[in-house]
């Protein structure tokens, strides 16, 4: 039996594999960045995740990226693919129009967001005849088409939110509004989650919030935008790192193990499905996996094309 000196299991000893994932990608720019993207889902589909999401530029930058991304997913592999819309810089008629053509190639997913304005740290403004927020967005949606949809939640609270409890209101009325589930900015602190969860289950929150998980191996890069999206970096996580800036090896080592102990931590609090924002890398999203019970469950998707 592998106990510590203190009697507490070991951190994996008791995951049984019995985990849900779902995984995030961006979309590409370049064909090598493509052919990364491509890589990666190949590598990460046997472990069956629940979904693939592929997230919307600011601004609506990527709407056409986004769409063929998610459309090829849709198209070529068994993956359910959850396409990342937002309101910013559109009108009403526009947004439907775009869902309407993910619902018409196929796509049933859609994570629903507000969105930031394109320039970092600009105050948000609804586009006079768009949707205001993205409680707004998800009730346009449902109007559209029966999607099943996504939400974003903040256990460290939205940097635009009064307080807590404001913050909470704004997640009920997105569910209230038809979401099915949250998933959660990234965040390092397990108790933040835990104490998050049930605060919204003492709302009546009842849809799953599934807890987002950025593996991390570039504390300095996560910084420049953690400020802005709701995520504190704790002081600790920049020790680690530190000296390893021309040790990409060790620093991945790092990386997979800080998120895999959280994911641990998380799992022994009762998590099950866990999101991963991959930035279309596979390993470090794929040895988490596995740290936490989770082996291939079927064919690649060239076995299943064959
Ligand atoms: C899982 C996940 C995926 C994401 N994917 C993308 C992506 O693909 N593309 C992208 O650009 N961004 C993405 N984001 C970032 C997101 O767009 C930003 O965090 C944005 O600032 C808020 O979006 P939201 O959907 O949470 O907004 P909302 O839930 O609409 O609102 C956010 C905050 O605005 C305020 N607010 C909203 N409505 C009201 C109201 N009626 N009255 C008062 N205050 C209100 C509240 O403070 C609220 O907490 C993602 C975030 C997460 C967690």
């Amino acid at each position: 039996m592998t106990t510590s000196p203190t009697g507490a299991p070991a951190l994996f000893e008791n995951v049984a594999g019995d985990i849900a994932v779902s995984f995030e990608f961006f979309p590409p720019k370049t064909e090598k960045m493509e052919q990364t993207l491509w890589e990666s889902i190949q590598t990460l589909a046997p472990l069956g995740p629940r979904f693939v999401s592929v997230t919307y530029g600011a601004g609506g930058s990527t709407r056409e990226r986004t769409h063929a991304t998610v459309a090829r997913i849709a198209r070529e592999t068994p993956l359910s693919a959850a396409a990342h819309l937002t309101c910013v810089q559109a009108t009403k008629d526009e947004i439907d129009e775009i869902a309407r053509a993910y619902w018409d190639a196929g796509v049933r997913h859609i994570v629903a967001l507000r969105g930031d304005m394109p320039t970092l740290g600009d105050p948000f403004e609804a586009h006079p005849e768009g949707y205001a927020n993205a409680a707004e967005l998800v009730a346009g949606l449902k109007k559209i088409a029966p999607f099943e949809i996504s939400v974003a939640a903040y256990p460290e609270c939205h940097p635009d939110s009064r307080n807590r409890a404001a913050d909470l209101d704004n997640l009920w009325r997105k569910i209230d509004a038809g979401a099915d589930r949250a998933i959660t900015q990234f965040f390092f602190s397990p108790e933040c989650f835990f104490r998050f969860r049930d605060q919204a289950a003492a709302m009546g929150i009842d849809a799953e919030i599934v807890p987002g998980i950025l593996p991390v191996s570039n504390v300095a890069q996560t910084r420049k935008f953690a400020g802005a999206c709701g995520a504190n970096i704790p002081d600790w996580m920049d020790r680690l790192f530190e000296g390893l800036d021309d040790l990409p090896a060790a620093r991945q080592l790092v990386a997979a193990t800080v998120a895999a102990e959280l994911c641990g931590r998380l799992y022994a609090g009762g998590v099950r499905h866990f999101h991963f924002y991959t930035l279309n890398r596979a390993e470090l999203s794929y040895a988490i996996c596995h740290l936490l019970g989770l082996r291939p469950r079927g064919a690649t998707i060239q076995e299943q094309a064959a």
